[in-house]
């Protein structure tokens, strides 16, 4: 049936396809509604589709962006079906903005499917950043920790499925079943508030999980609003905000300069440790400072359509993976 509702092309080619991500898990872009016209059309409160330069459009939604006027961003809706980990449902969960609902364990049977990290991604306690992975752990420490889990995981899944053949309800049957277990759920969020979920989860300090979820959902953006992705990497996944203590450094070493152009201060700089710390920076201030200053390159989160599977396929290998006890 032919729709009178705005479509995007390269959103349609993607709806309803499943991108996996980690072992068994996986993000699809089941519905979406509105796209960048849709956010120019609410900014201007304007009337019907109408035929917008595309430039004059980007024009907007770029200043909308660096200005932070966001309701209109509010107006472009994003609808997800996705499984990941328990333990990265716990961290994803915490964004509030969000309408969930979950794979219920108490209803259904809890397909047997667990993480397993790759040795690419088995590291060793961060000795700088607490939150994070440092050095990559010895091969044979990875080795042995997989046999763990495997013990683990399977002593687990055992007692699930013996619980469920004495008729135990599934509430209690699936008690201890590890946080590596995968669950799954509907995610609907609006583009505004999607983009602060991703300006927190492509960030480095995320967990490296959480972080490949939102690599492909930025991807999906970038198909259904690809000028307000583009905003979105250049002011806020690629720029930073300033204190004022930051910005009086960088106008030590830069003057404006006519109309258009920026030049430096004739014989100012370099500033050290000294001179940041004189501005009311503290040493970790300093620290994140040069970073921020330091040229980023642009992330590509590309969807690789040769990956994307049918419902169907991702359907049949979740159910080959719930128990069926006697
Ligand atoms: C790298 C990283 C490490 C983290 N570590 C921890 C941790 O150790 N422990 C821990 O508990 N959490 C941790 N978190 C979670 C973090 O503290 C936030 O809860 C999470 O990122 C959600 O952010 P949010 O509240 O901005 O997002 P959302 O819930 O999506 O909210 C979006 C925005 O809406 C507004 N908003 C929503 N609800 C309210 C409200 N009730 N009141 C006022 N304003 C509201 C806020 O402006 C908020 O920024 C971590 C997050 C990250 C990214």
């Amino acid at each position: 049936m032919d729709t009178k509702r705005p479509t995007i092309p390269a959103a349609e080619e993607i709806l309803g396809g499943y991108f996996p991500v980690l072992d068994h898990g996986f993000v699809s872009l089941v519905d979406y509604m509105g796209s960048d016209e849709d956010v120019e059309r609410a900014a201007r409160v304007s009337y019907g589709y109408g035929t917008r330069k595309r430039s004059a459009t980007r024009g907007l939604v770029r200043y909308l962006r660096r200005h932070r006027h966001t309701t209109p961003s509010e107006m472009v809706e994003f609808k997800f079906h996705c499984a990941m980990p328990m333990f990265i449902a716990r961290q994803w969960v915490r964004h509030r903005t969000a309408s969930v609902n979950e794979y219920s364990g108490r209803y259904s049977l809890m397909p047997l499917l667990f993480y397993r990290p790759e040795a690419e991604q088995f590291s060793l306690q961060s000795r700088a950043n607490r939150q994070g992975r440092g050095d990559g752990a010895p091969r044979s420490v990875w080795e042995q920790a997989m046999e763990r889990w495997e013990g683990v995981r399977s002593q687990s899944a055992d007692t699930y499925e013996w619980l469920l053949s004495e008729d135990v309800a599934r509430e209690l049957s699936r008690i201890d079943l590890p946080l590596s277990t995968y669950t799954q759920w509907y995610w609907k969020i609006d583009l505004h508030n999607l983009l602060h979920f991703l300006s927190l989860r492509c960030d480095d300090h995320a967990q490296w999980e959480i972080r490949e979820y939102a690599g492909v959902m930025a991807g999906m953006v970038k198909r259904v609003a690809p000028l307000s992705y583009e905003a979105w990497v250049d002011y806020d996944l690629c720029g930073a905000a300033m204190s004022h203590g930051e910005l009086s450094a960088l106008a030590m070493l830069l003057e404006p300069r006519a109309e258009d152009a920026v030049e430096a201060r004739p014989g100012r700089g370099p500033l050290d440790g000294t001179a940041l710390a004189a501005l009311g920076l503290s040493k970790r201030e300093i620290v994140e400072f040069r970073e921020k200053i330091r040229p980023r390159e642009r992330p590509d989160f590309e969807l690789d359509l040769e990956r994307m599977r049918s419902a169907e396929s991702v359907s049949a290998e979740m159910e080959r993976a719930v128990p069926t006890p006697e």
